[in-house]
């Protein structure tokens, strides 16, 4: 155990060729790719870590960080960072996302802290910041979730202003590009750049790895403060092109997102629908509870439903990244093509997620 909690292994470390994980008396020994050991953190000296999906999550933990390293609380961290990629124009996460099949963004977003505490928002139009309503209904009211109009006009009581209907620029061409065919048929990974490629064959382009470019709709994170406490967020306008009404997984506790303080924090991307009907996070939480790894708790449920969807599960895409207790972060998808940035007291990387393909 020592060894493991050395100053070499606190670094970044790509540890796939590890093979097989175990637990031994001596500790926990990650495995895949994905397994990246931070180091086990006394609850004395414990370090703080973000973990956000997709190359925008870069951007997005530089704005928890700043929560986090100044000794802030994780909550706060985890409204802050993801805050960023909703304001970003020209990403696919808030209202510059695509719109739904009648052309309107609908947004949803979830929130949940180290106590069970829980907010989310779904099916909510013209607000900003999906992922600050969501915290308002987790500390303001009595319930958990508030959908549409409802969330709506609760956003507008507690301050937030209403925004036009109108769609971002890269957001219109995509729909217009959609509009052709009128199929729902997404892409995994990049369902924008579909599209959008019927109009636009300059966003063909593989997305940049740079702060605020897109290559997904959703951003979720999760994150350990230096007090011991685990929180996570997550934020999409949902699938492109959905049916009017439709939400996805981000914002069911459970599903998108799910939060343990005695082990761990998991939040989904991908297919929601997929996500959804195995309970993905929770699922992956309960794996980590039986002593997986974070990175063996997201591919024992990423492998479930790819038995469960057989051979559709090509035509779909499922991630998850989880954290734990330790402070050790991992992530697995279905097939390749996901990243996810890690946010230590050594830097913000982004690493490509291992997958079953
Ligand atoms: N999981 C989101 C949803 O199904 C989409 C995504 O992660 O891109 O709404």
């Amino acid at each position: 155990m020592k060894a493991f909690m050395s100053m070499d292994r606190r670094k970044f470390l790509n540890l796939s060729s590890l093979g097989i994980s175990s637990f031994t008396i001596t500790g926990f020994i990650p495995t895949t790719a994905q397994e990246i050991a931070l180091g086990s953190n006394p609850m004395s000296n414990i370090n703080p870590v973000v973990v956000a999906t997709w190359d925008a999550g870069l951007a997005a933990n530089l704005a928890a960080w700043k929560v986090l390293g100044n000794g802030g609380k994780v909550l706060d961290a985890v409204e802050n960072g993801v805050k960023v990629t909703e304001d970003e124009i020209n990403c696919c996460v808030g209202l510059s996302g695509n719109p739904d099949r009648d052309g309107h963004v609908t947004l949803d977003a979830s929130i949940m802290d180290h106590e069970f505490n829980c907010g989310s928002v779904a099916f909510l139009e013209r607000i900003k910041h999906p992922i600050s309503v969501a915290r308002r209904v987790m500390e303001k009211t009595p319930h958990v979730m508030l959908v549409g109009e409802g969330a709506q006009q609760f956003a507008l009581s507690e301050g937030f202003s209403l925004e036009p209907d109108t769609l971002s620029e890269d957001a219109k061409k995509s729909y217009e590009g959609w509009l052709k065919k009128s199929e729902y048929k997404p892409v995994i990974n990049i369902e924008r750049k579909q599209a959008t490629s019927q109009l636009d064959p300059s966003l063909m382009a593989p997305p940049k790895l740079s702060n605020g470019e897109w290559n997904h709709d959703t951003i979720g994170m999760i994150a350990l403060d230096s007090f011991g406490n685990l929180s996570g967020s997550c934020t999409t306008s949902g699938a492109g092109f959905k049916m009017r009404g439709r939400v996805g997984d981000s914002p069911i506790i459970g599903a998108g997102l799910y939060v343990d303080n005695e082990v761990g924090a998991v939040v989904a991307t991908g297919q929601g629908e997929d996500v959804i009907r195995v309970a993905g996070a929770s699922a992956v939480v309960e794996q980590m509870r039986q002593g997986k790894s974070p990175a063996e708790a997201c591919k024992f449920v990423v492998e479930r439903i790819r038995r469960i969807k057989k051979d559709k599960a090509k035509d779909i895409q499922v991630c998850f990244i989880a954290l734990n207790k330790k402070g050790e972060a991992g992530a697995f998808a279905l097939h390749k093509g996901f990243n996810y940035a890690v946010h230590t007291k050594d830097g913000n990387k982004l690493f490509e997620s291992s997958s079953i393909d």
